[in-house]
């Protein structure tokens, strides 16, 4: 299990590098992400959240409830969930929905925080499994909000660099707490 970077480390802000060849050194950093994010019961965890500077992200987005139907989902949930928990190499978005919604986000790297970021409800996502399989579709759902904050981690943007004035101000005081106990540590 890796240690995960907290709000205020500059690890966070930092932009990661595409992996051109997937090799063990690759491989291994998936399986430690995979690890270190259900060992922390977390929806997704960026390499740039444990200090590797690399394009690669962990995903463990749940299934919608049975109450929503199997129509509802968007082609990328029906190819992805099932393969949950997984890792994305190199991800990156063709298209953007140009309706937004606005949802609770919390970070493992922000922990105790959650406020709405509004968000494109749905995006096309490109990528690659760490088997080298190639991955395009059309998220919706949880898993396209998912997608949007991991790849923010790869561009060393946090979600509480997208909330509006008023749910910042909300949060500022937590946040100020959260960075100075980094300082100390
Ligand atoms: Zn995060």
């Amino acid at each position: 299990m890796k240690k995960i970077r907290t709000y205020g480390d500059a690890a966070l802000q930092v932009k990661a590098l595409p992996i051109a060849v997937i090799d063990e050194k690759i491989r291994n950093l998936a399986s430690d992400l995979i690890e270190t994010m259900l060992k922390s019961d977390g929806v997704g965890l960026a390499a740039t959240q444990v200090g590797k500077k690399l394009r690669v992200v962990a995903l463990n987005v749940p299934a919608p409830k049975r109450s929503q139907t199997q129509s509802a989902l968007s082609p990328g949930e029906i190819t992805l969930l099932p393969l949950m928990p997984i890792v994305l190499v190199n991800p990156e978005i063709l298209a953007f929905s140009p309706f937004e919604a606005s949802k609770e986000e919390g970070c493992l790297s922000v922990p105790g925080i959650y406020a709405p970021v509004s968000r494109p409800v749905s995006v096309k996502l490109k990528a690659s499994l760490p088997d080298g399989t190639p991955v395009s579709c059309d998220c919706g759902g949880l898993l396209a909000r998912a997608i949007q904050h991991e790849i923010d981690h790869l561009d060393g943007i946090l979600f509480v660099q997208r909330l509006g004035m008023e749910s910042l101000a909300k949060i500022q005081d937590r946040l100020k707490a959260l960075s100075e106990k980094k300082e100390k540590s």
